[in-house]
């Protein structure tokens, strides 16, 4: 266990407290966001989930023609590419009968495998869905967690798989404190530890070598 890591944790939990993590009504829209967020803003995913109507389900993505589906997610971003991708995922989860407990019976390593020879679906993606819509123990990285990882700062190596090791060798193996973890990360670093970052009333503050310079 890394204590420094263990203490950005536990300074962002004591502030923040808990986050309650993904914000979704269903697993399967976690799915949904978890695609449609890439490369775009959180309030731009919302606005495409709001145009599924009733239809965010896995068989009306799966009913509707692919020009149907790109116009529902069209704020999203992408829209052509990411109406191939949910169509894909949504074709992966069908295969499990869209039964979330099938899911969590299955090895963690045999679905992320799973999801990573799915189309449109990288590391942070198949991570997010496996933590937040089946509940896996396993760590989310993101910008966010590199750029706090290097103004901290916290030597977690380069690249997604060196860095999700770091966090999970040094922190117990728990899908609370990851689901947490990685929600504190995005939530600070969009109140504070952004590109500029406002480090005057950041939480992590003085503990922080990139505090004051
Ligand atoms: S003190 Fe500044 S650099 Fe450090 S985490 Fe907070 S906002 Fe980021």
């Amino acid at each position: 266990m890394n204590s420094k890591l263990f203490s950005i944790y536990e300074t962002l939990l004591a502030h923040y407290g808990e986050l309650h993590w993904w914000p979704a009504k269903t697993p399967y829209e976690v799915i949904v966001g978890a695609v449609l967020t890439q490369n775009t803003a959180w309030s731009n995913v919302e606005k495409a989930m709001a145009n599924f109507g009733a239809n965010l389900s896995p068989e009306a993505v799966a009913n509707a023609s692919l020009p149907e589906l790109a116009d529902w997610i069209r704020p999203a971003g992408f829209f052509h590419q990411k109406a191939v991708y949910l169509k894909a995922v949504t074709a992966w989860f069908a295969g499990y009968g869209c039964n979330v407990p099938a899911v969590q019976c299955e090895p963690l390593k045999k679905v992320r495998s799973e999801l990573l020879s799915t189309k449109g679906v990288g590391p942070e993606t198949a991570d997010s869905i496996l933590l937040y819509a089946f509940g896996f123990p396993t760590f989310v990285v993101d910008a966010y967690t590199v750029r706090l990882c290097g103004r901290y700062p916290v030597d977690a190596g380069k690249g997604y798989a060196a860095v999700k090791a770091f966090f999970e060798r040094n922190l117990p193996p728990s899908t609370a404190i990851y689901n947490g973890f990685h929600a504190l990360i995005v939530v600070n670093a969009k109140e504070y530890c952004r590109k500029k970052p406002s480090c005057g009333s950041c939480p992590l503050g003085e503990k922080c070598g990139r505090y004051g310079l």
